[in-house]
């Protein structure tokens, strides 16, 4: 309906003329009820473009202090009926880094696999596979984040992870090659790019590694992206889409 419309009164299609003032009563109470209808934000996507665009919205109310999820009521029966995550994260075990907090989801909507450097070992590709094949995902994150101390341990020791305890070693070795050892450890920056390389190397990993991934992607039913979360702002941004 134009604004033309509005100001000069309409026509029904029996030809009886509407005055512009019952019109704008019409138009004031269509507005109305679409802010007491359920938010397109409380629905669940239906397209994985429709996931990463609830995500980024929820990420930007949470950088905005207007995180709304922890005041939804939480419905115990429902949770306990079953899950359909719309959304699988992979990110590090950092205790500063949670999916649902970062992006203002409540329980029930993201599938979250944790491990220190967010990198996707098999039983991760495999955790991410049943949350595509059997929940219906629509869209992993492979979610990365400044200040990372996996990262961070890989340029340290790119040239020797052997001096590192345990089973680092295995697990540090996997973001030394390609992205350590792609960054001159004395820029201040080297810090930021490995972590976005490693962010976007999961994305090349979970592509090659996992024939379920490969073909959801394939079908347009799934897709892969990366990105990292800055801890003092708690902004995420996409590093590959
Ligand atoms: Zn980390």
């Amino acid at each position: 309906m134009s604004d033309t419309k509005i100001n000069s009164g309409g026509r029904t299609p029996s030809g009886r003329v509407i005055p512009a003032r019952v019109l704008l009563g019409v138009f004031a109470a269509a507005v109305a009820s679409l802010a007491f209808a359920p938010a397109v934000e409380d629905e669940s996507p239906k397209t994985p473009d429709q996931a990463l665009a609830k995500l980024m919205s929820g990420n930007q109310r949470f950088v905005e202090m207007k995180a709304k999820a922890g005041d939804k009521k939480i419905d115990r029966d429902e949770l306990a009926a079953g899950q359909a995550p719309f959304a699988a994260v992979i990110r590090c075990a950092d205790s500063r880094v949670a999916p649902e907090i970062c992006f203002d989801q409540p329980l029930g909507s993201l599938f979250v696999c944790a491990v220190a450097g967010n990198i996707p070992t098999s039983e991760g590709i495999a955790s991410l596979e049943f949350g595509v094949a059997v929940l219906g995902t629509k869209l992993i994150v492979v979610m990365g984040h400044s200040g990372c101390g996996a990262v961070d341990a890989a340029i340290k020791h790119r040239d020797d992870t052997s001096v590192l305890p345990g089973s680092l070693p295995g697990l540090i070795n996997q973001i030394v090659s390609p992205c350590a050892l792609s960054v001159d450890p004395k820029d201040p920056e080297a810090l930021a790019k490995a972590t976005r390389c490693n962010a976007n190397l999961g994305v090349t990993e979970l592509l090659k590694e996992s024939p379920v991934i490969r073909e959801a992607v394939q079908n347009g039913k799934l897709r892969v992206v990366a990105g990292v979360q800055d801890l003092a702002t708690g902004r995420f941004t996409l590093t590959r889409e």
